[in-house]
């Protein structure tokens, strides 16, 4: 990686500011998964262990600019209290005179949390003002939140200008394993890509057909490609004007030689719902009123020896409505498919790593992402602005 990360200051006694992604599910104040928080203590770690006052910002949830009580971020402090082995501190605000004061009393080592940086409609317009207030309370910033690394906003991206500015250990390990994917990988290079729409993934499908050896397709996604080749979908969720750039990415998939491979059966339902009339057709066999729900057994068997040629492997997008378990069954297959290759796999975007981790397979797998729309982008080939602005090495 070409930027400077925590490993590259000195921080002995500073004020540090880290910009966390702890975007946590919080139900009733409990989290209900807390990957986000344990993905960044390295970092918080090994700024304590350097002698560093630790300030931690994060956002949580869409409280569009108002204080919306529910998403404050206090809640996260016991949980923070009992994975760094002592007391946390919080401010209601960020950077107003609240934490000032937090900051002004803190010691080495010592760790502040403050409020969730949406409550102030100045964060996702990233006004100077208020990137400047957040400047004010520390002399170097970190962005750990690789998650939030697509957006520019006061915390990811205006702050960063006003401090020295670098990465911390997720955003560096994040980066490693996606650059390693998309720019370096061991060949065959196998890419997976599902999810609900085509519109979300032409960039993606676009960028690793010039990248991949193979590109496998599933999901609601490719449903619209299954018309563009001429099938009759029924009631599937295909986006009519996306069929044109469908037949387009098929060509240039037949120019570039990558080995495109598109299911070719179907579990197909009456009803988008758990317990309803399900069965298993081929492509062109889609009754009229009926919707395509997830991939066949014959399509996961094709997948699953395309998997077990790869080397390395990039996914994206569940293979089929994983959340209702009458059509889990695909990307699950898919799942222990890819943990039990010796492929060095990269698992990217909210909803298929949330399948993934429903299979408890994540430990078999080389980096699962903690960032949806970030990696997306990445995987596009987009520059991430809150990585842009850190200082390069
Ligand atoms: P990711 O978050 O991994 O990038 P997306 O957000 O693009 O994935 O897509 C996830 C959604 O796609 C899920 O809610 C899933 O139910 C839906 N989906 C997958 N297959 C189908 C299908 N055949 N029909 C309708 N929706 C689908
Ligand atoms: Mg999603």
């Amino acid at each position: 990686m070409n930027k400077k990360t925590v490993r590259d200051v000195g921080v002995k006694g500073k004020r540090v500011l880290v910009r966390v992604d702890f975007n946590v599910p919080l139900n009733n104040g409990a989290i209900e998964d807390d990957t986000r928080l344990t993905a960044v203590l390295p970092t918080i770690r090994y700024l304590q262990e350097e002698g560093a006052k630790v300030i931690l910002l994060t956002h949580l949830g869409r409280p569009k600019g108002k204080v919306v009580p529910e998403m404050s971020v206090r809640p996260l402090i016991a949980y923070l209290d009992r994975l760094l082995g002592q007391k946390v501190l919080f401010a209601g605000d960020c950077g107003g005179e609240e934490s000032l004061q937090a900051v002004a009393g803190m010691k080495a080592g010592q760790v502040l949390l403050l409020e969730n940086s949406r409550f102030y409609p100045q964060e996702e317009k990233n006004e100077e003002r208020f990137a400047k207030a957040l400047a004010a309370l520390a002399d170097i910033y970190v962005n750990d939140a690789f998650a939030a690394a697509h957006r520019s906003h006061a915390s990811t991206v205006g702050v960063a200008k006003l401090l020295p500015a670098v990465a911390g250990l997720l955003m560096e390990k994040e980066l490693k394993a996606l650059s390693f994917a998309l720019h370096n990988p061991v060949e065959p290079f196998l890419a997976i890509l599902g999810g609900a729409k085509v519109s979300d993934k032409i960039g993606v499908i676009n960028n690793l057909l010039e990248r991949a050896d193979y590109l496998l397709l599933g999901g609601g996604m490719a449903n619209t490609f299954l018309k563009a080749a001429g099938h009759n979908m029924g009631k599937s969720l295909v986006e009519e004007d996306k069929v044109e750039a469908a037949k387009e990415l098929l060509a240039k998939a037949e120019k570039t030689g990558v080995r495109l491979l598109l299911p070719t059966d179907l579990v197909v339902a009456e009803e988008f719902k758990e317990g309803t009339k399900k069965r298993t057709v081929a492509v062109n066999e889609v009754p009229k009123d009926w919707t395509a729900l997830d991939i066949g057994p014959d399509t996961v068997k094709t997948f699953e020896e395309a998997i077990g040629k790869a080397k390395t492997i990039v996914w994206n997008g569940p293979l089929g409505v994983y959340e209702i378990p009458d059509f889990a069954e695909g990307t699950r297959r898919i799942a222990v498919a890819v943990a039990d290759s010796t492929a060095k796999a990269v698992v990217g975007g909210g909803d298929v790593v949330a399948a993934v981790r429903k299979t408890g397979l994540t430990e078999r797998i080389f980096h699962v992402s903690t960032g949806g729309g970030a990696s997306l982008e990445f995987l596009e080939g987009k520059e991430l602005p809150g990585l842009a602005v850190l200082a390069d090495k």
